[in-house]
């Protein structure tokens, strides 16, 4: 394990051609003080956890000083907001330290979030607040901890600066580390300017690095779509299934590798309900629960158009076509573990009656299918525990009915599906009251205490953790109309 001085910096990106980023220098940020830091996040880059310890380690995570090694740069990328194409945007206040090569050989981007201005700022002043840096730095592992692809994050660094949003905020830097951190727009920028050699310097540098099992292919662009199709209708599914709204999915905060990527308006849906827009930017819903699917294709389609000049279109839209297979295989799949069905495999209509009756009884969705491990499929048993939870108890009885129908072909002993269920259904998500009480005591007191609980309880959702319970409760009703909009 390595000290901060010895850390393997490399700067694959900082070698492509200077059209892809502009060099730049971190802001210098007041009296920076440690947040929260993610020891388990240092084997990613071979950093030693007692490096944490050093006095001048916020100097380094906050961008005060650089990093031996690294080569600070802003990317360069386009994006559809909204459905709307931004012809330029590019990394505002994120900096690329460089890439982080571990004994396992894989490379991992140092990114600051929050680190100043670059010349994609436009009119923002380049920071991030500490409200929306622990939001994305609890989200990132909390994902992790689900076992959904995602980038991570090492650290938040904070300071007394004062940073302007709706209200008075301060400053924070989040560090972040990804494989990569090119996204959908990052292709975008080069198509809007017909710059298609920059297309394909990218996409070859894309494969090199993330790809190597298709370079040397003949069809090495269209097999590099084919994954980036299949990853992110897998992500899809997956965000479906645990009940994940991202809030902000513009195709610049997609990223190539099919990862969870850009925590703004996240939200985990409490009651169920398909049409949960996390977001209270998001006047018309387009990035409402129900739509995601949909537009994660919206924003492949997009993706693809850029490739237009590597890819023969007609092999551009077979690729294409396959996005809904791949979602709806993944998505049934999960739902019927969700269920604890083995031997169900492409019946979604079990699931399906179930999410009608959970949405008419606003069922919460995480404890529904965390309790539904303890169903006794005895037929004169009635379940209250679960029934309770449903105001057309009647309905529940014959959803229960049908349930146990579907149990009888399954092969597992009760207790081993109640395991295995355990283990896809989780007890603990990070609801917005949690983060909540974490970003209100740092805000306040300076109490960064919650930050670290959570952390922990994230890392393991899966499992009961008895003394935590209370992190399991649905809102209380003070945290019922809690909002969260773009502004971060
Ligand atoms: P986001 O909504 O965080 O994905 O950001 C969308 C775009 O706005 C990206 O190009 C960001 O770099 C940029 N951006 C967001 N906030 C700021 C800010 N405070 N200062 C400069 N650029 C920003
Ligand atoms: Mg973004």
């Amino acid at each position: 394990m390595n000290t901060l001085a010895q850390l393997n910096f490399d700067n694959t990106f900082a070698r492509l051609p200077e059209h892809f980023y502009s060099r730049v220098h971190p802001m210098p940020l007041p009296h920076p003080y440690l947040v929260s830091f993610n020891n388990e996040a240092t084997d990613l880059i071979d950093l030693n956890s007692a490096e944490a310890q050093r006095e001048d380690f916020v100097e380094y995570f906050s961008g005060n000083r650089l990093l031996p090694g690294s080569s600070p740069l802003a990317m360069l990328y386009a994006g559809h907001q909204f459905g709307h194409f931004v012809p330029q945007l590019g990394d505002g206040r994120a900096i690329l330290l460089g890439e982080i090569k571990n004994k396992a050989g894989e490379y991992w981007d140092v990114q600051l979030k929050g680190a100043g201005i670059t010349p994609y700022s436009r009119r923002g002043d380049g920071r991030a607040v500490l409200r929306s840096s622990i939001r994305e730095y609890l989200c990132s592992e909390a994902m992790h901890g689900l076992g959904i692809p995602t980038t991570r994050s090492l650290c938040v660094v904070g300071s007394d600066a004062r940073v302007y949003r709706e209200t008075t905020e301060t400053a924070a830097v989040l560090t972040r580390l990804s494989p990569s951190h090119v996204r959908f727009g990052s292709f975008e920028v080069f198509y809007y300017r017909r710059q298609y050699t920059q297309i394909s310097a990218l996409a070859d540098y894309v494969i090199a690095r993330h790809f190597p099992e298709v370079t040397n292919a003949a069809d090495q662009y269209l097999q590099f779509l084919n994954t980036v199709i299949t990853r992110t209708a897998k992500l899809m599914a997956q965000w479906q299934a645990v009940g994940f709204a991202h809030g902000v999915m513009n195709t610049d905060n997609m990223s190539i590798l099919g990862l969870t990527f850009d925590y703004g308006p996240f939200g985990f849906m409490e009651s169920y309900n398909p049409k949960y827009v996390c977001n209270h930017s998001d006047e018309s819903g387009r990035y409402a629960f129900d739509q995601q699917p949909e537009i994660g294709y919206w924003n492949l389609s997009a993706l693809a158009e850029t490739l237009t000049p590597l890819i023969p279109e007609a092999d551009l839209q077979y690729a294409l076509g396959n996005y809904s297979t791949i979602f709806n295989d993944t998505y049934i799949t999960l739902m019927n573990q969700k269920l604890g069905l083995a031997q169900n495999n492409q019946d979604f209509s079990l699931a399906w009656s179930l999410l009608k009756l959970m949405r008419t009884s606003q069922v919460d969705y995480t404890n529904f299918f965390r309790a539904l491990s303890n169903f006794n499929a005895a037929p004169d048993e009635q379940n209250d525990q679960l029934r309770d939870q449903f105001i057309d108890r009647e309905a529940f009885d014959r959803w229960a009915n049908e349930y146990r129908q579907h149990l009888k072909n399954e092969t597992a002993s009760s207790q081993a599906r109640s395991t295995q269920m355990n283990k896809i259904n989780p007890k603990y998500v990070l609801r917005n009251y949690l983060a909540q009480v974490a970003i209100e005591k740092a805000q306040q007191d300076r109490d960064f205490s919650e930050i670290d609980i959570l952390l922990k309880l994230l890392r393991k959702p899966f499992d009961e953790q008895p003394d935590m319970a209370k992190y399991a409760a649905p809102a209380p009703d003070w945290a019922q109309h809690i909002e969260v909009s773009c502004s971060s």
